[in-house]
């Protein structure tokens, strides 16, 4: 690792209420205590994600430390190649749609918020998307379909981004959903004032130069200026969606590409979890892995802050939280 670690917020609290006497060591003391609760936002998540309840979700969330939680609906049950013929209803894990998510940001308002999504070439998607972006959905994904990205009904849902100046949330996966990313930079250009957020094995595989399309979680080193990374790098409208499994191999495949790709993209990498276990810890909980990723490789709290609280609060609640 070429960086220094950094010393925890804690231990340097320690040490500073250590080192002086008297009311400035209480001041200090108290100022640890109302810190203590660290916000994080994680922007992945899904209500019944392979069948776990709503109580099965929050208390996963807390106990990852989750002080705010976006939900990604699935679009409605069709039998299109759109979704593998029925396939990849419920976004492939039995996930619910936008009612659902909708009455669970209404039950717990301080706790989650929620995108709106549809299969795009169903009749009515963008109707359906706009219903819940004026009820209160801020951002539309995830789009996780079989389909160009760059396609007809791909476009009407950008332009609806557009209008309503709301980030999308884009599975890319090699012949599986969203196909394109070599071509996506145009989508970038036309759409200059949509915040695109990549997320999946292709998203993350390609960070790597040499990256091979077939590989789903790829556990070679990386060569720097991967389709992703120029994209991240070229693009102000282009942001990376950490979650999955595909994000934390991302982390972990090369801790020291990873440490160098976290500072020269602090301010386009959001946290998130996309798992669907019940542990919210442990080897099982791949959201729990990448925080502790984000917390080991960051080079300063400044940066671990961007990437798990600030730039999420920026870009995708447009700092009105
Ligand atoms: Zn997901
Ligand atoms: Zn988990």
């Amino acid at each position: 690792m070429s960086h220094q670690p950094k010393a925890s917020r804690r231990t340097f609290l320690t040490n500073s209420a250590a080192a002086i006497a008297g009311c400035a060591a209480v001041k200090i003391a108290t100022a640890a205590a109302t810190d203590s609760i660290e916000s994080v936002i994680d922007i992945h998540q899904h209500t019944n994600y392979a069948g776990r309840t709503d109580a099965q979700l929050l208390a996963h969330q807390k106990q990852m430390g989750i002080t705010r939680t976006i939900l990604l609906p699935a679009g409605i049950p069709v039998e299109l190649a759109s979704t593998h013929g029925g396939q990849s209803n419920g976004l492939a894990a039995r996930i619910w749609g936008n009612s659902a998510a909708y009455r669970l940001v209404r039950a717990f308002p301080d706790f989650y918020s929620y995108f709106a999504n549809e299969v795009p070439d169903v009749p009515g998607a963008v109707k359906e998307i706009e219903k819940h972006l004026n009820l209160g959905a801020i951002g539309i994904g995830e789009q996780k379909f079989n389909i160009d990205v760059d396609a007809k009904p791909m476009h009407e849902i950008f332009a609806l981004a557009q209008a309503h100046r709301v980030p999308v949330l884009i599975h890319f996966q090699h012949r599986m959903y969203n196909h394109g990313l070599d071509r996506f930079h145009k989508i970038l250009e036309q759409y200059p004032e949509v915040s695109f957020i990549g997320h999946a094995q292709t998203w993350w595989g390609n960070i790597d130069k040499n990256h091979e399309q077939s590989e789903l979680y790829p556990k070679s080193r990386v060569t720097p200026g991967g389709i992703s990374d120029r994209l991240l790098a070229d693009y102000p409208n282009m942001f990376g969606d950490l979650s999955a499994g595909s994000g934390l191999n991302a982390l972990t495949r090369d801790e020291e590409h990873a440490a160098a790709f976290i500072e020269r993209h602090q301010n386009k990498l959001f946290y998130g979890s996309d798992c669907d276990d019940t542990a919210g810890a442990g080897d099982a909980c791949s959201g729990a892995g990448a925080l502790a990723a984000i917390r080991r490789l960051a080079g300063s709290s400044e940066v671990e802050r961007k990437v798990l609280f600030g730039n999420a609060r920026r870009v995708i609640f447009r700092d009105r939280m």
